[in-house]
């Protein structure tokens, strides 16, 4: 299996770069082991004019049938021998695929510590596949690559024997792809689509493959006219993977076209880091609802629901007697209905919850009039450009007596076991900010909107590090006075757009 990356260049922008971009050094030849062969990386030539590297995978096939994963799909009478006697060391396959995102792991990430703007820059690109298995033919490769930016995609069919050209085409095709683009999607690309061609996935499906193909899939793979195909053969046609990848690339694409720019490819991530971290999401409801009893809340949004458990929380204490959940996300908002049961809901319980969808990202007249708001673990999932936005919808259009903002304190993180150093918690955050920084922000948000403001620790105060999550409570500061006529006076750093403001 074998596989060519080349670039041309100039001595200002030599070729060689493309060493960098891969992390291999252009002079040597390297070998990794993979689990199921040997990885070859070299270079054929490096020069600043041109530059090729090789990635050539010597596939053990006993390794692969020791494995059990080389069986391939069904169980042909021949099976026996056909664990033996297979094609899978010699055609670039998923595989390739494993080895590329093995081998080339920070440049598929578009990561470069020692240039990094490089990952950065489209560069003129050659990828070259001689033996290529492709169910679907040529159709289906043309089909895959041409929507992705190349200026060429090339495909022979590659004939089952030279000698006898009246016996047809195999099942094979010789791929060639030129075009100007960044390396690090060019890979992820190929790490998508080469399993997708091959339609035999070699290992198990694991629910994290979701979260690899929309995470491999970013900035292509949603607004992909084959993106159900796509989704559906790389999850090997599992079904309910594939659902969940489908609703997962809708919500993207519903982000992009109302260009929110919030990404939900991390929701199965978020999904079970609260599950892990449950005593941490309970006591964070806790501190809310106190904090909410303790305002004399009757009203209250919940603005950026996410699947509702807050809503439900609040619909158990009567003294909540309007309760609205809203959030940009579809999927979140159907999985709060259903875990609200909103269907079945006696007519006095469903007349106090509504569930809107919606973005922060603009003003909402539905959510004027509200004794409070809660943002619980949202503004960390906006671009730090819109929270002004947000801050603008909430403090100035909507403007609730009382804003809860809870956000994690990025100084907890290295009691996380589980972290890394220097990791956010979850792939979706934007940002994580230190006590100062939050407070910084509040202070900022409270004077300029007539608030003031108290902080909350919830959960373990570390003395050192302080908590793991952080709560602003704001309280609006003329609450005595009519609050309907404050809208008027308020300086603000966004300009509200005609008719939006509330
Ligand atoms: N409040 C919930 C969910 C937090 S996850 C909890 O505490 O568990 C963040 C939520 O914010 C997600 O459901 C996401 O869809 C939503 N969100 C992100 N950006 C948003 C925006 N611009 N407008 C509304 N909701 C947004």
């Amino acid at each position: 299996m074998f596989l060519t990356i080349s670039t041309t260049g100039t001595p200002e922008r030599p070729a060689t770069d493309l060493g960098f971009l891969l992390h291999k050094h252009p002079g040597r030849t390297q070998a990794f082991s993979t689990s199921h062969g040997t990885a070859h990386v070299f270079y054929p030539e490096a020069t600043a004019e041109r530059c090729t590297a090789a990635l050539l995978l010597e596939v053990d096939p006993v390794a692969l049938v020791r494995r059990g994963q080389g069986k391939g799909r069904g169980g042909a009478p021949d099976a026996a021998l056909a664990q033996y006697v297979n094609d899978r060391p010699y055609a670039a396959s998923s595989l390739l695929a494993v080895a590329l995102s093995g081998v080339f792991r920070s440049a598929l990430k578009g990561q470069c510590t020692a240039r990094p703007e490089l990952p950065e820059e489209r560069r003129p690109l050659r990828v070259e596949i001689p033996v290529l298995p492709a169910r679907g033919g040529a159709a289906l490769v043309h089909r895959l690559f041409d929507p992705l930016g190349w200026d060429l995609v090339d495909v022979e069919p590659v004939p089952l024997d030279e000698q006898f050209p009246e016996w047809g085409d195999s099942r094979y095709v010789r791929l060639v792809l030129e075009g100007e683009l960044r390396l690090a999607d060019a890979l992820r690309q190929l790490y998508v689509l080469l399993p997708v061609l091959d339609d035999a996935k070699h290992y198990w499906i694991a629910p994290d493959e979701v979260d690899k193909l929309l995470r491999a899939g970013d900035g292509w793979l949603a607004s992909h006219p084959e993106h159900g195909l796509i989704s559906s053969r790389y999850l090997a046609r599992h079904k309910r993977l594939t659902q969940d990848a489908l609703e997962r690339l809708e919500l993207v694409r519903l982000a992009e076209a109302d260009g929110s720019e919030v990404e939900e490819i991390d929701n199965a991530v978020d999904d079970e880091a609260a599950e892990r971290s449950v005593p941490l999401a309970v006591q964070r409801r806790e501190a809310i609802l106190a904090a909410l009893r303790g305002a004399g809340a009757a009203r209250v949004l919940d603005l950026g629901c996410g699947q509702g458990q807050l809503v439900q929380a609040l619909l158990k204490e009567v003294s909540f007697t309007e309760i609205v959940g809203m959030d940009v996300s579809v999927r979140a908002l159907n999985m709060a209905a259903k875990r609200l049961r909103l269907e079945r809901m006696g007519e006095r319980q469903s007349s106090r919850v509504t569930l809107l969808q919606g973005s922060l990202a603009y003003t909402d007249k539905r959510l004027a009039g509200y004794d409070a708001a809660v943002l619980s673990e949202v503004i960390e999932h906006l671009d730090l450009e819109r929270l002004p936005a947000l801050e603008y919808a909430v403090f100035g259009s909507a403007r609730p007596r009382t804003v809860l903002v809870t956000t994690p304190n990025v100084e907890y993180n290295v009691r996380w076991e589980t972290l890394p150093a220097g990791q956010v918690r979850h792939g979706d955050h934007r940002f994580e900010w230190t006590r100062a920084e939050f407070r910084a922000w509040a202070d900022g948000v409270a004077s300029r909107y007539g608030y003031g403001v108290e902080f909350v620790a919830v959960g373990d105060d570390d003395p050192e590090v302080g908590p793991p999550t952080q709560m602003a409570v704001f309280t609006q500061a003329d609450t005595d006075t009519d609050s309907d006529s404050t809208t008027t006076d308020i300086t603000t750093t966004e300009t509200p757009k005609e008719g939006e403001a509330a």
